[in-house]
C-alpha cells in the first residue's frame, strides 16, 4: 500500500483488473471512454469528503384561506370611462332583450368611482351621444363647450407665433367638444350604471386572475384587506372574494396584470 497524497488519486495495482475478458467487455460497452481504473478510497478520506446531510426542517403548511365567491354574467375590472360605459351598455342590451337577471359587476380599486381618474380633459361627446342620448337632461357634467382653439408655435422662451386655423388638421379642432373634469364624468357614469342595477364594488382592487382547468378566465380574486406591510394578517384581516363570471372584461390600466 502506498502512502496517500491528498491531492492525487492513488492507484493500487492490487485492485486493477487485469482479466482481458473484462477489459474487452468494458471497451464494448463504451468505446469512446478510456478504460476506467477504480480504487476504493480509504474510509477516513470518505468520512471527511462526505457532504453534511441537509437539515430538513418541518415547514408548517399555510392554512387555507376560506374565501366567499360570487357569480355574475360579466365582471368588469376597472371603473374608468371604458369599464363603466361597457357595464351600462351591457345592462341596456340585457334589459332591452327582456333579460333583467343578467348580472354585471364592476370592481374599481379606487375608494370611489372617479377617484383614480386624471381630471382635466376636453372630450368629444360622440360616444356619450350613442350611449346615453339624453345625457343633457340626465345632468351629465359637460357644461363648458370649447368655443375656440388657438395653436402657437413656440419660437423661443419668450416668443411665439400663432398658427393659422386653416393649417391645423381637423381632428385637432375642438369645436363641439367639452371641457370637463373627467373625474366628475366618471362619477356621473357610475350613477347611471347604478340606476341600471350594475353591481358596483368601489374600493375592491382585482388582485389576481382566476383560471379554469382549460386555461380560460374564470374571474378575478379581489385583494385581501387588513394585511400588514410584512405580509402578516392584522386583526382586521378580511380575505378577498372570488368573483366568477362567464365573461371577464379587463378595463383597468393595461399594465395592472403583467
Ligand atoms: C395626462 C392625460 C391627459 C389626458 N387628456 C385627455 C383629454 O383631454 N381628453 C380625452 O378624451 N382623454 C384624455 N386622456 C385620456 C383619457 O384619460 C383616457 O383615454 C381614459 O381615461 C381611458 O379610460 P379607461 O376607462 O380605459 O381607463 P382609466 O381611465 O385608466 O380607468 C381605469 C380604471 O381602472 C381602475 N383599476 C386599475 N387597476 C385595477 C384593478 N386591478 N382592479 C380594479 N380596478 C382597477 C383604475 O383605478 C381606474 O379607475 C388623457 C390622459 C392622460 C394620461
Amino acid at each position: 500500500m502506498q502512502e496517500q497524497d491528498n491531492q492525487k488519486p492513488v492507484i493500487d495495482n492490487d485492485t486493477v483488473n487485469t482479466d482481458p475478458s473484462v477489459a474487452t467487455e468494458t471497451a464494448n460497452l463504451d468505446k469512446a471512454e478510456p478504460a476506467v481504473v477504480t480504487q476504493e478510497a480509504p474510509a477516513e478520506t470518505v468520512a471527511i469528503d462526505k457532504a453534511p446531510e441537509p437539515v430538513v426542517e418541518a415547514v408548517a403548511a399555510e392554512p387555507e384561506i376560506e374565501r366567499e365567491s360570487m357569480e355574475f354574467d360579466v365582471i368588469i375590472v376597472g371603473g374608468g370611462p371604458a369599464g363603466l360605459s361597457a357595464a351600462i351598455r351591457l345592462r341596456q342590451l340585457a334589459i332591452a332583450a327582456g333579460n333583467d337577471e343578467f348580472m354585471v359587476c364592476v370592481v374599481e380599486k379606487g375608494s370611489e368611482f372617479g377617484a383614480h381618474t386624471l381630471s382635466g380633459a376636453v372630450i368629444e361627446p360622440r360616444a356619450l351621444n350613442e350611449l346615453i342620448p339624453n345625457w343633457k337632461e340626465k345632468g351629465a357634467p359637460l357644461n363648458v363647450p370649447a368655443t375656440e382653439d388657438r395653436f402657437y408655435y413656440l419660437n423661443s422662451a419668450t416668443r411665439s407665433t400663432k398658427v393659422p386655423d386653416s393649417l391645423i388638421p381637423g381632428p385637432m379642432h375642438n369645436n363641439g367638444n367639452y371641457i370637463v373634469s373627467l373625474g366628475n364624468v366618471v362619477r356621473w357614469l357610475a350613477v347611471q350604471a347604478e340606476e341600471l342595477e350594475v353591481m358596483m364594488f368601489p374600493g375592491f382592487p382585482a388582485d389576481d386572475i382566476l383560471y379554469n382547468d382549460d386555461g380560460s378566465v374564470r374571474g378575478v380574486l379581489t385583494g385581501d384587506m387588513g394585511v400588514a406591510s410584512n405580509g402578516e394578517a392584522k386583526p382586521s384581516f378580511e380575505p378577498g372574494y372570488e368573483l366568477l363570471a362567464k365573461y371577464t372584461i379587463f378595463a383597468e390600466e393595461p399594465w395592472s396584470f403583467r
